[in-house]
């Protein structure tokens, strides 16, 4: 799928758009998501462009998914957590509304899901959310 370079994502990459960062090297990027369908929904990103799971080449796969196992221990720790959920919507029919592929790990049972990129969530709460993550890193 043609990548469109300026999606939301895209712009928070290359610093045009703000972001609460908890992760970051060369290849990938954690971030705090604004509509949190829990608290501590965070995104992990490959910074390569690419629109869904499906169009990402597998090396840059493999290495995402060794970054976002990473988060998930930092996020087990840092917040006490028994489980969390890992989300990925590859394509506007399976309900993505970026189109830069992430993954989503949210701290929840999958049947206490709030709604899908609806409600901003409190900054400041994020914020130190995004704090006790990085600190468990
Ligand atoms: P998708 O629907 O593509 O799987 O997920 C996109 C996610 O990005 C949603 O969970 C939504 O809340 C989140 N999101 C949308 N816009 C922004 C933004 O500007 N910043 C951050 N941090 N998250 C966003």
């Amino acid at each position: 799928m043609a990548y469109d370079d300026q999606n939301i994502f895209a712009k928070i990459l290359r610093g045009e758009l703000p972001a609460i960062k908890v992760y970051e090297d060369d290849q990938v990027l954690a971030f705090m998501d604004i509509m949190p369908q829990a608290d501590g929904h965070t995104l992990v990103i490959p910074k390569t462009p690419a629109v869904t799971l499906l169009d990402l080449p597998a090396e840059a796969a493999a290495y995402t998914i060794q970054i976002v196992q990473k988060i998930a221990k930092a996020m087990e720790k840092a917040l006490n957590l028994e489980g969390i959920v890992l989300m990925q919507f590859s394509g506007a029919a399976a309900g993505q509304t970026v189109p830069h592929v992430h993954f989503h790990l949210i701290p929840t049972n999958v049947q206490h899901l709030r709604r899908h990129a609806v409600e901003l969530g409190d900054q400041e709460k994020i914020k130190e959310l995004a704090e006790k993550i990085k600190a468990a890193l």
